[in-house]
């Protein structure tokens, strides 16, 4: 080390001046300047002999001889070579499908998954482009429109009855790694909760309807004291009726892929949804409808009745007596909007992303107090998923709230004549 040398260096340079001194002095007769230089000249040899003792294997550290190099390299390639093989074998047993693709997307290396998933096969498919290896499937068009999304739910090539979720991850010098994840199991889960929600929900409805139909029969008057029990019995069988319903609705737009192509008259729809917000508010609110879109919107007319109708008697429910509402239908540069405007209590920002989540509530006991179900803007968001529109919610609480459905131009139909009212 050259510290170690530094260090040294002084003490040396003090020796050798001693040496030259004694030397000299000896020359000239003077006897205690030579004894002091024979001292010098053995410390000197002493501490030569003690540096090229301690530097030795420092120097051979620093310049190893060509066959340590030699061993010491191969035995680092041996072990990085065992480790990059350990890694590549861990990869070719994930469950997911992984491809590592050159610049030009052909195929450089793949796991075992993604030979069962995606139906590639060693060696024919080495070096050959994905996208012509999987043409004529869902991936392939993604890959050809530039795969910058993760692609959902899509039918795996190689294995139909499994169900893939795919993604496409640069690395190194344009590079890129096609992972494939088997979400089937998922779906089936998925399936099982949804057919065991509509199962209980089918065969809720029938002892419901018996209950309800009994307590409509009993005469509060008969029996005065039990007058109040009675009333209350009638109510939470009439919003358990309902829950059942709006669970028996989800479930039905859940396995919904799409809706039928009907022209729903925006005139005739926008007057009815006012009439009902006005029989709910009973003249507590002050309701405006705006209507200028000039647009009917084609699909199913019953699920966007219940869908635009439920806004408005949110609106209706969670604003206080002497609020506005205000419906408006309004083009916009993409499409055409349908929002329902209100003054009420407002939603903290907090909850404004939950919203849409089934029984999800700001206040449980103000939605159970306004007969809510919890499930109106699940519905909605289903609706309007189905009708490739989608919600948007904006809320300040003490000010008010405005649920917006944005429909796309491809929903829009000139008006019809019969429609206007
Ligand atoms: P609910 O039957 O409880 O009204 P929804 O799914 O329709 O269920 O609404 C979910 C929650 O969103 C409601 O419980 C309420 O807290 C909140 N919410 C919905 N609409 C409004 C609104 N216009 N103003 C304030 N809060 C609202």
């Amino acid at each position: 080390m050259p510290a170690t040398f530094s260090s040294w260096r002084l003490p040396l340079l003090l020796a050798l001046g001693l040496c030259v001194g004694g030397l000299l002095g000896w020359l000239l007769g003077n006897r205690i300047a030579a004894g002091v230089a024979v001292v010098a000249v053995s410390e000197v040899v002493f501490l030569l002999t003690r540096i090229r003792h301690q530097s030795l294997p420092m120097m051979a550290a620093s310049h190893p001889s060509p066959p340590l190099q030699h061993d010491r390299f191969m035995t680092r390639s041996r072990r990085i070579a065992s480790s990059l093989r350990d890694l590549r074998n861990a990869a070719s047993q994930l469950p997911d499908a992984v491809v590592l693709l050159d610049q030009h997307q052909h195929v450089r290396w793949f796991n075992h998954a993604a030979e069962r998933l995606l139906g590639l096969s060693r060696p024919r498919d080495r070096g050959v482009p994905l996208q012509q290896r999987l043409a004529g499937s869902e991936l392939s068009g993604w890959l050809q429109a530039g795969a910058r999304e993760p692609l959902n739910d899509i039918v795996a090539p190689g294995q139909p009855d499994s169900q893939l979720t795919v993604s496409l991850l640069p690395f190194g010098q344009r590079q890129h790694m096609l992972l494939g994840r088997d979400i089937s199991h998922l779906n089936r889960l998925e399936q099982v909760r949804r057919d065991f929600v509509a199962n209980v929900s089918h065969e809720l409805r029938t002892p419901l309807t018996v209950i309800h139909g009994y307590l409509e029969l009993l005469d509060p008057e008969d029996s005065p004291e039990l007058a109040p029990m009675l009333g209350e019995l009638r109510a939470q069988s009439k919003r358990m009726g309902q829950i059942v319903e709006d669970l028996l609705t989800l479930s039905r737009l859940e396995t919904q892929h799409e809706v039928g192509e009907e022209r729903i008259p925006m005139a005739a729809l926008l007057a009815t949804v006012r009439k009902e917000a006005e029989a709910l508010s009973q003249g507590r609110h002050q309701i405006t409808l705006e209507s200028t879109a000039e647009a009917d919107l084609l699909g199913s007319p019953k699920d966007l009745h219940s869908a635009l109708s439920n806004l408005v008697s949110n609106a209706v429910r969670y604003t206080p007596s002497g609020g506005h509402i205000t419906i408006r239908w309004q083009r916009t540069p993409h499409g055409a909007t349908y929002a329902v405007n209100d003054t009420g209590f407002g939603i903290p920002e907090t909850h404004l992303s939950r919203l849409t989540e089934r029984f999800y509530r700001v206040s449980s006991s103000r939605s159970r107090d306004s007969g809510g179900t919890g499930l109106g803007l699940s519905i909605v968001k289903h609706v309007l998923g189905l009708h490739q529109a989608h919600l948007q919610i904006e809320s300040t609480p003490g000010i008010g709230s405005t649920f917006s459905c944005h429909f796309d131009k491809a929903r829009l139909l000139p008006p019809s004549r019969h429609g206007e009212h």
